[in-house]
């Protein structure tokens, strides 16, 4: 465990991209917003490079936010992965012609949860940083975010299901909040035990 307390938000840039596990202070902290005049920067920009490159080796990653990585700023990626296995309509222009089966991964800064359905349901969630734990934890059935692209262009996106739940799930990070704080029926799944 490294200790970045020290550090700017930008220390994690001398280390390599490791997700950190629950024991580390930096997933308490609440993350800082980024300025949005520094979202085109190098520096920003790499840290989103990070976090796309530390979901890649994690099939059951669907997404991070930056504390995970050690950076305390208000960033979250979601992977292509959510939109593949939701099989939600996704505007992907962008996509290369020969991964045009995956969708690309979706970078939300600053984001706000600006509507939030009352309907909220028990839904089994696990985490990248808190391996191998699993348990349910009441979320919104659908919720509506607003934040920044990684280009700094401001956009609003909609979920429900699985996508709403990431959302819900990756704002607590920024917030230093874990799901274990919240969920119920706490279990260990070592990976051999299930098939993520
Ligand atoms: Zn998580």
């Amino acid at each position: 465990m490294h200790d970045l307390s020290s550090h700017s938000p930008y220390g994690i840039m001398i280390f390599m991209v490791h997700i950190v596990q629950k024991e580390d202070l930096v997933l308490r902290k609440k993350a800082e917003e980024v300025p949005v005049k520094e979202i085109s920067s190098p520096k920003i920009q790499k840290v989103i490079a990070d976090m796309k490159k530390a979901l890649v080796p994690h099939e059951d990653g669907v997404a991070i936010a930056a504390p995970q990585i050690g950076v305390l700023l208000r960033i979250f990626v979601v992977s292509g992965k959510v939109f593949d296995i939701e099989a939600l309509k996704d505007d992907d222009e962008e996509s290369a012609p020969s991964k045009k089966k995956r969708h690309k991964d979706l970078v939300f800064i600053n984001p706000h949860i600006t509507k939030t359905s009352k309907q909220k349901v028990w839904m089994t969630e696990g985490c990248l940083s808190v391996r191998w734990l699993y348990g349910d934890v009441k979320r919104a059935t659908k919720t509506e975010v607003r934040a920044y692209d990684e280009r700094g262009k401001r956009f609003t996106r909609g979920a429900s299901r699985l996508l709403s739940q990431v959302f819900q799930h990756e704002i607590d990070h920024l917030d230093g909040v874990l799901f274990i704080d919240k969920a119920r029926h706490v279990e260990e799944l070592p990976p051999e035990k299930h098939d993520a």
